[in-house]
């Protein structure tokens, strides 16, 4: 079977060195416009790139947020994998890959598969016509740990008809810690143009929706649309995990104000706000999701489910 081509392009990476001000931001790219197009991609859609090293091809998902007119195969690279780029095989003194337009591979047979290819797979859990709840964990795998257990574990809990489940998990190279810089795309960023799963999904709006992410932070931090605060759920949620962590004997604090900006989940962009009217963002930092990933989840199935089975 030959593919026709048409869904990738060689491409010249150079890392973007340009002073702060105007650098991109880590997980963008700029890449030639006509050369997007050809593919089928748009400006803030995300691609694959891919390039050799010395211990094979490294692949890695980036957002094209700039285009430029200039040669047809130079692709700018933000700074998220500037160290795999420095292990880049050379051709001619430039790192020669390509651009490909589907950002994962299709012949993945599964989670474990995945893992061992170091790979990105994404999973989707919806029947008939639920538009009552959907619940995501965008950065599962090794992307930010246990956040996709969680995700399961509401959707193993709540009635199958009444909650709809997207997940994504990128798993690391062999040797290399290198998830999040490989496959982590910003939640205000991801585009349902490139994740062909959560693409079936959009629609008219989830009456809720709930996000499970993890942070470096040493605390835990509730955020969500404006809808979601104005009804008070914000708070309820944040109150049932602080008392699920008090009863396990946690004092890891729980915040729904003062989270830093950029992760207290009220931008419209989010895609926990594009999937749902009431939106909720959970930050979590690594010992809650390592030790109360359960109880957590436990904590948000509880408030959210008499308000779905209304
Ligand atoms: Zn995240």
């Amino acid at each position: 079977m030959m593919s026709n081509n048409q869904g990738s392009y060689s491409a010249r990476f150079e890392l973007d060195t340009r002073p702060p001000s105007d650098r991109l931001a880590r997980e963008h790219c700029m890449a030639n416009r006509v050369q997007i197009e050809k593919i089928d991609r748009h400006r803030d859609e995300q691609v694959r790139i891919e390039f050799p090293t010395a211990k094979g091809a490294i692949s890695a998902i980036y957002t094209v947020s700039v285009f430029h007119n200039d040669d047809a195969d130079l692709v700018l690279l933000g700074r998220k994998i500037e160290n795999e780029l420095q292990n880049c095989q050379l051709s001619n003194n430039a790192c020669k890959g390509e651009v490909i337009a589907q950002i994962m591979i299709e012949d993945l047979d599964g989670d474990k598969e995945a893992e061992k290819r170091g790979e990105l797979i994404e999973h989707l859990d919806h029947y008939g016509q639920n538009r009552k709840l959907v619940v995501i964990a965008p950065h599962g795998g090794e992307i930010e740990k246990w956040t996709d257990n969680q995700a399961e574990y509401i959707g193993n809990h709540l009635s199958s008809d009444r909650v709809s489940l997207w997940i994504c998990k990128g798993f690391s190279s062999k040797d290399d810690d290198d998830a999040f810089e490989r496959w982590h795309i910003t939640a205000t960023d991801i585009s349902e143009k490139s994740f062909p799963k959560l693409n079936t999904i959009f629609g008219p709006k989830f009456e809720y929706s709930i996000a499970f992410h993890g942070w470096g932070k040493d605390f835990i931090c509730i955020g969500g649309s404006t809808a979601s605060a104005n009804d008070g759920l914000i708070g309820e949620i944040k109150d049932a995990i602080k008392n699920a962590l008090i009863a396990n004997g946690s004092n890891i604090d729980v915040k729904d104000s003062d989270c830093p900006e950029g992760f207290n989940g009220n931008n419209p962009k989010n895609i926990v706000n594009r999937l749902g009217i009431k939106g909720i963002q959970i930050e979590q930092c690594m010992e809650a999701r390592e030790k109360y990933h359960d109880d957590i989840a436990q904590a948000v199935a509880d408030v959210i489910r008499p308000r779905i089975n209304m």
